[in-house]
């Protein structure tokens, strides 16, 4: 059932917003039969290369702490690992088929983001959830106790608003590729749901940190887009003039698809060249192979239609690509609100300070179905709002990031930052952010400023040593390290 503006309040026990792998994972494993989801177009779920990275759960542990600098949450890792392989084999049983890939398996699917979307999907509409297609736009909390959301505020498709009203809020909103100018993703996956949450008094977890990819496609011949995988293995990289500019670690790791654990690193390289100038990637390999590349693997759509001798060389950028930080939940994806559990790559932790390939869809997969057998646990919870609580409104009015705030993100928030550039970033958020997505923003920039260190999510160059590698938790103007 679809609901539509008409319906301007509406009652549901459990409420899910998202529909990328996270949300949708919430709903296939919720028992209730009162379910309703709110989603917006535009999900990082039906655009990833749904790569999953496999390995025992020993090793698994092992690289995703290397690459975290062990400043993951032991918990949440720990129920990672345990329950990855039994991830992968439900995936499985849902219908997806699955092949080698250079990291562990990838479905068998051409077009694979939109393909592993509609499987999902399809197993979505069997649950029968009340579907609401529109915008979150403000939280609802009670007046008096600040400790639950009550519900939120939809601005529907056509225009309408819907005040939904819930026991058990469960958010899946995804990431903030969209306030970067530079993105692998989605530009309409913005942060909003978090930034509501965080004006809502939801705590965040190392919110400053961020994951960046070195290559992006900005060549205006191809389809904007990520490039990974084993082409990676058969590219120089140089400058405008050809030159090449990696140092030999980096190139040798990229060479010989080791640059996994190395990837904070081997980005640096690549931003600081594209601060000097261009950067150009050109395919060494033979046209047999490019031929089986452009046909088999999951990047090969991006250079269809080309052949390699008129392909050249190719302009790329380092751009935004996971939101590392967010809202600090429990192992049970609890979030410092009682009835408020966070999935999926809007929250934060598990990954620490960097994360390795293949980990994000199978997390959003695992913390879904966690949260949802959370609220199976306990269906009595605290009772929904029926007009008996003073209720407020978060983030009245103005959403979205100006083109202005967008380029302050780049030059402060990207991979290499420091104490200059955030000062100025800062000082221009405290007087012009209107918006919950730039007061967010703007207290990103506030934990990196505070951030005197280096760490594998960015680089402070006026702090180039690793230091004490604490946590920082933000909740509200305050902002801790522990
Ligand atoms: C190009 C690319 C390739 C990737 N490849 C891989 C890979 O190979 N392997 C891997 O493990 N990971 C990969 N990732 C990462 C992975 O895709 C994401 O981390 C994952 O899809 C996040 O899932 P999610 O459900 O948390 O969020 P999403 O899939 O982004 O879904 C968020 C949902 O929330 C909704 N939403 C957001 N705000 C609001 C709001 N205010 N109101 C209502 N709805 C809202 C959106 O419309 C959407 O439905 C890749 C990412 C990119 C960008």
């Amino acid at each position: 059932m679809t609901l539509n503006a008409v319906d301007t309040q509406f009652f549901t026990e459990v409420l899910v917003v998202g529909g990328g792998v996270a949300g949708t994972s919430a709903i296939l494993h919720l028992r209730s039969k009162d379910v309703t989801l709110i989603e917006s177009s535009g999900s990082n779920t039906a655009v990833a290369a749904w790569n999953i990275m496999i390995r025992d759960a020993d090793q698994l542990a092992e690289v995703m702490l290397r690459a975290g600098e062990e400043m993951n949450d032991r918990e949440l890792l720990s129920v990672f690992v345990d329950r990855h392989s039994s991830a992968v084999s439900e995936l499985e049983s849902l219908g997806v088929r699955f092949r080698k890939s250079n990291i562990g398996l990838i479905p068998k699917l051409r077009s694979v983001g939109a393909g592993m979307h509609a499987i999902l999907r399809s197993h979505v509409s069997g649950k029968e959830p009340k579907i609401i297609r529109g915008r979150v736009v403000s939280f609802l909390v009670g007046r008096d106790n600040p400790g639950h959301v009550e519900g939120v505020v939809v601005l529907t498709q056509d225009g309408g608003e819907i005040s939904v009203f819930c026991r058990h809020l469960i958010l899946a909103g995804g990431g903030m590729s969209g306030i970067y100018p530079f993105s692998t993703g989605e530009s309409r996956v913005n942060g909003s749901l978090l930034a509501l949450a965080y004006d809502a008094g939801i705590e965040l977890i190392d919110i400053e940190f961020s994951m960046f990819h070195p290559f992006l496609i900005v060549d205006s011949r191809f389809p904007r887009h990520l490039i990974s995988g084993e082409i990676l293995t058969r590219m120089n990289f140089t400058d405008a003039d050809g030159h090449p500019f990696l140092s030999e670690v980096a190139a040798d790791a990229l060479r010989n698809n080791r640059h996994h654990w190395m990837f904070s690193f081997i980005t640096r390289e690549f931003y600081l060249q594209s601060l000097r100038g261009g950067i150009f990637a050109v395919i060494d390999a033979d046209r047999e192979w490019f031929e089986r590349f452009k046909s088999d693997d999951e990047f090969g759509f991006v250079f269809s239609g080309h052949s390699l001798d008129d392909i050249g060389k190719i302009e790329i950028h380092p751009a935004f690509h996971f939101t590392l930080g967010g809202v600090r939940v429990d192992a049970f994806s609890r979030s410092n609100m009682e009835n408020v559990y966070v999935v999926g790559e809007m929250a934060g932790g598990l990954h620490g300070a960097g994360r390795v390939g293949g980990t994000a869809l199978i997390e959003g997969w695992i913390f879904g179905r966690r949260a949802a057998e959370h609220v199976n646990d306990r269906p009595d919870g605290r009772e929904a709002w029926k007009g008996n609580r003073d209720i407020v409104r978060t983030s009245e009015g103005h959403t979205g990031v100006s083109s202005e705030a967008r380029a302050y993100v780049w030059k402060a928030l990207g991979p290499v930052r420091n104490g200059p550039d955030l000062l100025t970033a800062g000082k221009w958020l405290r007087d012009n952010a209107l918006s919950a997505e730039e007061r967010l923003i703007g207290a990103m920039v506030n934990a990196s400023l505070l951030r005197e260190e280096t760490v594998g999510a960015f680089i402070r160059e006026d702090f180039p040593t690793v230091r004490d590698k604490r946590h920082s938790y933000v909740c509200g103007t305050n902002v801790r390290f522990e």
